[in-house]
């Protein structure tokens, strides 16, 4: 399968991990949008948030359960944004589901 994320969590391509537990990796973006960019990213390939299914309902509380312990690490006090883009007008590029937090300035209100 050609999947940079999987390539990613399988180890074939070396990241830094902000932070690994059983069910997800969370990575820095390659290019970032803001001070801290990260990707919490399951281990699991899902291509989109279409394509979550009832047995990957745990799956998907883990990603948030881990951005809270990713907060409290990087000590993110003051908050942070999640977004995840799927499908086309998202802008979506890597087709393994995963999601973008990110923090370390005012990001607005805008968008969302
Ligand atoms: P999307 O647009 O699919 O929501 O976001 C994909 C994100 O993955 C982009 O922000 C892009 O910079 C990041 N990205 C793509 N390839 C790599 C990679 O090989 N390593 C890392 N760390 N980030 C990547
Ligand atoms: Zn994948």
């Amino acid at each position: 399968m050609d999947c940079v994320f999987c390539e990613i969590i399988n180890g074939n391509i070396p990241s830094t991990r902000v932070y690994e537990d059983e069910f997800v990796i969370a990575i820095n973006d390659l290019n970032p949008q803001a001070p801290v960019h990260m990707l919490i990213i399951p281990k699991k390939h899902i291509e989109c948030a279409n394509d979550i299914s009832a047995e990957d309902t745990e799956l998907i509380g883990r990603v948030f359960l881990a951005a809270g312990k990713i907060a409290e690490k990087l000590n993110l006090k003051d908050g942070y944004r999640i977004i995840n883009n799927c499908g086309k007008n998202a802008g979506q590029t890597v087709m393994h589901l995963h999601f973008h937090m990110l923090a370390g300035t005012n990001l607005g209100e805008k968008l969302v």
